[in-house]
């Protein structure tokens, strides 16, 4: 098993491409299945049973900020930008003070090419004090790239 550095979700080993995000960078992962069954099938790749397993918990009043956040990477995987939204709103009202639901919606805003926005989102990120600084380094590498963008025009 291995972690993607930017959905920073359970990968299968063989995969070259994260199947959630999209992007191809990988850390090893301390475990061979991760305990949590919702991060066990991500990491299984079972990404529309682990979509119906969380939106389950939230029906049964068991709704976390770690869970809305994992079903809005999974809504960005199937292409669902409004579900996307959703559960971003609902991670950050759940847990303010997280940095990731504002680092997913940077990501969404900047593959949409609406890069002042995406920057305004990854700067919210990166005044969240829980940032580590991997996290920290990401954002402005992140920031940086839709710079480079805003300053064509
Ligand atoms: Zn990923």
């Amino acid at each position: 098993m291995k972690i993607c550095l930017m959905c920073q979700m359970p990968r299968p080993e063989p995969e070259a491409v994260c199947s959630l995000c999209f992007e191809t960078g990988f850390e090893a992962a301390p475990w061979e299945l991760p305990e949590d069954f919702a991060l066990r099938l991500i990491g299984e790749n079972r990404l529309d049973v682990a979509y119906a397993y969380l939106e389950e918990e939230v029906a049964r009043g068991r709704e976390s900020a770690a869970g809305a956040l994992r079903l809005a990477w999974l809504a960005f995987a199937f292409n669902d930008f409004r579900a996307v939204e959703t559960w971003c709103h609902e991670a950050a009202r759940l847990e303010e003070a997280s940095p990731e639901p504002h680092i997913l919606l940077g990501f969404v805003l900047q593959r949409a090419g609406r890069w002042e926005e995406a920057v305004a989102e990854y700067e919210i990120a990166g005044r969240r004090s829980c940032l580590s600084n991997e996290r920290k380094h990401l954002v402005s590498d992140l920031i940086f790239e839709c710079k480079t963008h805003i300053s064509e025009f």
